[in-house]
């Protein structure tokens, strides 16, 4: 049977990843960070979302020596240049924490009226082989950000943001069914695109 490591700690971001791959190789085995010996995972330094998927895959294979897969991604606010952008995941400072990085969203985006308050989630994910080619794909989900915290699926900024395609009942992604977030979302695109190359090279 074809076998990946995906190289993420974040469990909701894992059961996505399994998910979506799973629905494309569907006989596929796919290891987590517990199923091989602990390792020290780079630091996340790459100014790209490529960057920062790359060093982590390519990480991922010299330790496991296993085909492997890694995401990077956040959010990039029109109003505020595109930030947090690859400094989502810590942007309120150590310990990481969704709901102060909320916070500070909200309060940044204070000022900012309706019109102006667009943004877009952005995903690279990278696929490498031991000693083989390395592969990046990306996804990107368009919407808006809200004033307001609302829902209780998803991860991280999904509270806060509308994507385009639920603008007129206003769902935020962390109120949607997850299989409905996985076909809009920048890492289901992301991983839909990577999925045949994955089971044509392990298959
Ligand atoms: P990474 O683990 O370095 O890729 O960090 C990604 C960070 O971006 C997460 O911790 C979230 O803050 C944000 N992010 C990425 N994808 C999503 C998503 O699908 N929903 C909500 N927040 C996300």
């Amino acid at each position: 049977m074809p076998e990946v490591f995906l190289a993420t700690r974040n469990a909701k971001k894992l059961q996505e990843m399994q998910r979506i791959l799973r629905e494309h190789v569907p006989d596929i085995v796919v290891l987590g960070l517990d199923d091989v010996p602990a390792y020290d995972e780079p630091v996340e330094d790459e100014p790209t979302f490529e960057g920062n998927a790359l060093l982590k895959a390519l990480t991922a294979v010299a330790v496991t020596g296993r085909p492997s897969i890694a995401d990077d991604s956040g959010l990039c606010v029109d109003a505020l240049n595109g930030m947090p952008g690859v400094l989502s995941a810590r942007w309120s400072g150590p310990p990481k924490s969704d709901e102060r990085n909320n916070e500070l969203l909200l309060a940044q985006l204070e000022d900012v009226p309706d019109e102006r308050r667009g943004a877009h989630f952005e995903c690279a994910v990278a696929f490498c082989l031991p000693g083989g080619p390395e592969h990046v794909v990306r996804g990107r989900m368009d919407g808006r950000i809200i004033r307001e915290v609302r829902g209780a699926g998803g991860f991280g900024y999904d509270v806060l943001f509308v994507a385009d395609e639920h603008a007129d009942a206003g769902l935020t992604s962390a109120e949607l069914d997850p299989a409905e977030k996985d076909r809009i979302s920048h890492r289901g695109k992301a991983l839909r695109a990577l999925a045949p190359l994955v089971a044509k090279t392990l298959g």
